[in-house]
């Protein structure tokens, strides 16, 4: 058994018979110190501790040759470094590579996209789940109608960063390993706002110059819209943030994106605000995701209201084509309809590009990933029962993954 402390209770003192591991893999610089001091060491020993773990990759204390005997002795009996436990890999020839990790039972999938630009310097971006499956229910995403089942912990949610990063490495002597990853964007599976301790922790190693030293342009929360967590996010952290707003007015949002009858545009784009004001140099703009559905949010008027909405916000607006998945009852919008629709945003001087579509499986990994989830939720078991005894869905054909 492991705890982890950003999310789990410490244990009660019926519950101590047992001895448990605490998993020190989701721990930041600041929980490590009062891991150490709370075991009567030295705070300073979390440095190294975070560099063995992200950047070395070692797991077994008896490697951490810098550390104490007696010390490493001691995190052997009360600690261990538990990665989430993967199911399933894919790599694909064209670089990208997925995961599916074995959370107790449910399935949650992590990708990573290289950049295919060759002027992009080696980006590889990884795509991070936070939830397993997600509450909020969007119309067009196939995360929320498969329901909610848990948060990830601190050490699942950065283990998918870690197992990525190594991925690259595991052949090397632990002292020529590297960071590869280059960009993370929390647009996984879940809203990463409705899990936040575990996620500020996670997000604080990515940036720690100790583990994964990213840049924090190169970190994106996105969210659909959990208006009190976005103050309290860049309050806390220093990342980039991306809203999924899917809709330029509150009646086509209450209904695309169900969270927006609690947190309205008003409200939503005044926290877009504060969040560049808050920090402003370093949060030069937020990204605006807008999911493009045929007949539904695509018009050229709908274009226009969302200039309209967005005046004064410095921000750039990234088009996704709808990703369809089994039994959505959206299209994706036509391609030419995609491009009048950006040249009205454009025109109004707001950078406006279109995610590409590498084959349905690629984009499938921010928004659509199929984990599946033990749910709990009266939802899910009528999208269940929606789809019990329906033909199950053709293997897509431009399917770019092979099995390792
Ligand atoms: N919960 C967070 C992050 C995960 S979703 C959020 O909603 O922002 C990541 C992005 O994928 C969001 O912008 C989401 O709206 C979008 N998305 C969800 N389902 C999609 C689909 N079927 N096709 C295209 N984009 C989708
Ligand atoms: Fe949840 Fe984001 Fe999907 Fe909405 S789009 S259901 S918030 S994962």
């Amino acid at each position: 058994m492991t705890t982890d402390p950003t999310t789990e209770p410490a244990a009660s003192p019926s519950t101590q018979a047992k001895p448990s591991l605490t998993n020190l893999l989701g721990m930041d610089i600041d929980l490590l110190k009062t891991f150490f001091s709370s075991i009567g060491e030295k705070p300073f020993r979390a440095q190294q501790l975070i560099k063995w773990i992200h950047q070395f990759g070692v797991t077994d204390f008896e490697q951490m040759d810098n550390l104490p005997k007696t010390l490493r002795a001691k995190l052997s009996e009360i600690a261990c470094i538990e990665p989430p436990k993967v199911a399933h890999k894919e790599f694909s020839s064209d670089g990208t590579r997925k995961w599916v990790f074995d959370v107790g039972g449910s399935m949650v999938e992590t990708v990573l996209i290289p950049a295919e630009d060759s002027k992009a310097d080696g980006r590889k971006t990884l795509c991070i789940s936070s939830q397993v499956g997600c509450a909020l229910d969007c119309q067009f995403c196939s995360t929320g109608k498969q329901g909610f089942a848990r948060d990830l912990t601190a050490s699942e949610i950065i283990g998918q960063l870690w197992v990525a990063n190594q991925s690259y490495m595991q052949h090397l002597p632990h002292t020529e390993r590297t960071r590869t990853v280059t960009n993370v964007v929390m647009m996984g599976m879940g809203e990463p706002l409705l899990n936040f301790e575990p996620l500020v922790a996670s997000l604080n190693l990515m940036l720690s110059d100790h583990a994964y030293g990213m840049s924090k342009r190169r970190v994106t929360v996105s969210t659909s819209g959990i208006v009190p967590k976005i103050y309290e996010l860049s309050r806390r952290v220093d990342v980039a943030l991306a809203l999924s707003l899917h809709a330029p007015n509150d009646e086509l949002r209450d209904w695309l994106v169900p969270i927006n009858k609690k947190y309205p545009l008003s409200e939503l784009m005044a926290a877009a605000h504060d969040y560049i004001d808050t920090n402003e140099r370093s949060k030069k703009h937020v990204t605006i995701e807008y999911v493009m559905l045929g007949g539904v949010n695509d018009t050229n008027q709908h274009a226009h209201e969302l200039v309209r909405l967005l005046e004064g916000l410095p921000c750039k607006v990234n088009l996704i084509p709808f990703n369809p998945f089994e039994f959505a009852e959206f299209e994706r919008s036509p391609a030419d309809r995609i491009e009048q629709f950006a040249k009205i945003i454009s025109s109004d001087g707001i950078v406006c590009t279109t995610r590409k579509t590498r084959g349905d499986d690629i984009d499938a990994a921010c928004g659509q990933l199929a984990g599946q989830v033990a749910d709990r939720t009266r939802r899910a078991q009528n999208w269940k029962d929606k789809t019990r005894g329906k033909a199950p869905q053709k293997p897509r054909s431009n399917d770019i993954f092979h099995r390792s």
